[in-house]
């Protein structure tokens, strides 16, 4: 049945957490509106289309352990936007200066997406209203209509001023990294306070082309004692163009943290030398590129599988609560839509 007043939620950010969050709320009933400060939704579960090859520069897969989100995956494999991926994966250690490898062999079953990572996004974005290119700079309390306070934003569109968005919410979701939640949750109890708590940590990542398949004798490896901690072969992903012979590159915590402000080019340069070390050849990219991520994943752990404050009608949800990683995501999104139904009821 359609409410005809039904309550309304803001939800910032449209990475796993914030869909998975949107998703529940908008079959709950709610008037749901998700922002993005990105072109695309998906977050951290993106892909990079260059005129060499796409990329998977963020998550490279997925594990489902948790039920309800093996469900999911379950339904994305059916549906032919996610399959297991078994790549010739190994572990390299470089602690004694040259490469020692071992295959790895773990048992773990791991997901992409079809044909990139970032078409999960695109798909729980699927019927909600979302405004990317959006970023919302700041979110105050206000008297609502007739009604308790309520949440008003101001944002930003593309390059244009902030702005206060005319609409305003019953509830506000920060589904977006901790430091950046931190942001907006100033009139929202505690929730700043907890958010600061859990800082993020950086990763470098690197997306090369080749003119012709890189002879590894791999498709992707953990790396050790190195500036590197994974490569993959991006186009040995099931779904993928088999063309151009793409890889990612991930530059370890520790030498990201050091290279934060280091100019990309440099950063490039260096995690290219580093790669033919790693794979015990020297090859010259076609093409090369550095994405900083500067919140790539969580830097503290936390039981918490989300943050609520019922009082104010806000909420936090992200990989850097309920686990990290794309499953973490999923989940604490769902925590979250959970905490908000059995308060609004
Ligand atoms: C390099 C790298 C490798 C990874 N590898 C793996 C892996 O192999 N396996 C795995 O499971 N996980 C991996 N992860 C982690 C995984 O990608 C994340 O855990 C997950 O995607 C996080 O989802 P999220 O919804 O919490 O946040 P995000 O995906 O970061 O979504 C947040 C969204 O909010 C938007 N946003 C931020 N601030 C604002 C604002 N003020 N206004 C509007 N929008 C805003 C952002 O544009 C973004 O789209 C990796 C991450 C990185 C970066």
């Amino acid at each position: 049945m359609t409410q005809i007043n039904p309550p309304s939620v803001a939800i910032v950010g449209a990475g796993l957490s914030g869909l998975a969050c949107a998703r529940t709320l908008q079959d709950a009933g709610f008037r749901v509106q998700v922002f993005d400060k990105s072109r695309g939704v998906g977050g951290r579960l993106a892909t990079r289309r260059t005129d060499h090859g796409s990329f998977d520069h963020g998550a490279q897969y997925f594990t489902a352990r948790d039920p309800r989100f093996r469900k999911r995956v379950e339904q994305w494999v059916a549906q032919g936007i996610a399959a297991p991926w078994t790549p010739a994966l190994l572990a390299i250690d470089m602690t004694s200066g040259s490469p020692v490898r071992a295959a790895v062999g773990d048992g773990t079953v791991r997901y992409v997406g079809l044909p990139a990572m970032n078409r999960i996004g695109r798909t729980l974005a699927d019927g909600l209203e979302v405004r990317t290119d959006c970023t919302v700079t700041a979110a105050r309390r206000v008297a609502g209509a007739g009604r308790r306070e309520q949440w008003q934003l101001s944002a930003a569109e593309g390059k244009a001023a902030t702005v206060t968005l005319e609409a305003s919410f019953d509830w506000l979701v920060a589904a977006i990294p901790s430091p950046q939640a931190a942001m907006l949750l100033g009139e929202a109890g505690s929730l700043q306070a907890q958010a600061r708590m859990l800082p993020m940590v950086p990763c470098w990542a690197v997306m090369a082309s080749f003119d012709a398949p890189v002879e590894a004798g791999f498709d992707a490896a953990f790396v050790n004692g190195s500036a590197l901690t994974w490569i993959a072969r991006n186009n040995a992903k099931p779904g993928r163009d088999p063309g151009p012979e793409c890889w990612v590159l991930h530059a370890a915590r520790d030498w990201s943290e050091t290279a934060l402000e280091d100019p990309a080019e440099a950063v490039c340069a260096r995690m290219l030398a580093e790669f033919s070390r790693v794979i015990g050849c020297s090859r010259t990219p076609l093409t090369a590129r550095a994405h900083r991520w500067r919140y790539s994943g969580p830097g503290a752990r936390t039981d918490l599988a989300c943050l609520f404050d019922a009082t104010s009608g806000a909420g936090a949800c992200g990989d850097w609560l309920a686990g990290s990683r794309v499953e973490g995501a999923y989940l604490s999104g769902l925590e979250l839509a959970g905490r908000i139904l059995d308060a609004a009821h």
